[in-house]
């Protein structure tokens, strides 16, 4: 049976509407280009949304109904409502997945899931990036080789102010001579966390196939398992508890 996932593409959308070379690259803008090739995937039902649309095109409803989602943010972090913020923490929570791309690593919801700086190093010359598959055996990896490259790109190094990841799939090496883990997993409630580093909006990484492959293998991987609506229920005993223990935990639980 083939899995059916639904699927949000949240782009910030700014970039291509101000620089001409991103948008030569991203004519749709970044989070279309994305959504186009997830969309041939078997199973994928893609959406989109951006920052620009009413409550950034994440309501409740959208959110709702969304397995996975993917954002890519920049320049406007700060203009993403934290009302909108906390409902997809909240929905990553309960088991939705979330793939935080590139610049993203700065974003609302990113930072409220790790609970760190998420602060980084960055230069922005042409490096070449090398990106080293340490964990062949994971899904995130299927089908790619020992290593790839993305011919320019923006370097991101170390010290990388995230929590230990759970699972470290990819380190990057750059041209400069620094590295990067951009490739890490975390699980965030009852929901999957993917951070994948490349992305940077002048360069076309989001054309390159093993970039794609990459994304859509974690598309796959986060889907939700469960869904568990947050809940902290006071709840009775299964079994019939002693004359003097039921009086305890009515002390302890109930109200005063
Ligand atoms: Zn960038």
């Amino acid at each position: 049976m083939t899995e059916t996932l639904r699927i949000t593409v949240w782009g910030e959308f700014r970039h291509e509407k101000k620089n001409p070379k991103v948008a030569e690259i991203y004519p749709q803008g970044i989070h279309e280009t994305i959504a186009a090739f997830l969309r041939k995937e078997e199973g994928f039902t893609v959406r989109t949304a951006s920052l620009d649309e009413p409550e950034h095109g994440l309501s409740e409803q959208v959110l709702a109904e969304t397995d996975v989602l993917l954002w890519w943010g920049h320049m406007a972090h700060a203009e993403v409502s934290d009302e909108v913020v906390e409902r997809a923490k909240r929905r990553v929570l309960e088991g939705m997945g979330l793939i935080a791309l590139h610049s993203a690593h700065f974003a609302k919801l990113f930072k409220a899931l790790m609970g760190t700086t998420c602060s980084l190093k960055w230069r922005e010359a042409n490096d070449k990036e090398r990106l080293w598959n340490i964990l062949p055996n994971h899904p995130i990896a299927r089908g790619i080789a020992d290593y790839f490259e993305i011919p320019s790109e923006e370097m991101y190094g170390e010290p990388f102010g995230i929590p230990t990841p759970d699972e470290l799939i990819f380190i990057s090496w750059f041209t400069g001579g620094e590295v990067f883990r951009s490739g890490a997993t975390w699980q965030r409630g009852h929901g999957r966390v993917f951070y994948f580093r490349p992305g940077h909006e002048t360069y076309p990484t989001y054309h390159q196939p093993e970039v794609q492959q990459v994304i859509t293998n974690a598309v796959h991987w986060a889907r939700p398992t469960v869904t568990i609506p947050d809940d902290c229920p006071n709840c009775l005993p299964l079994e019939t508890l002693p004359e003097d223990s039921a009086a305890a935990q009515r002390s302890t639980v109930g109200h005063k």
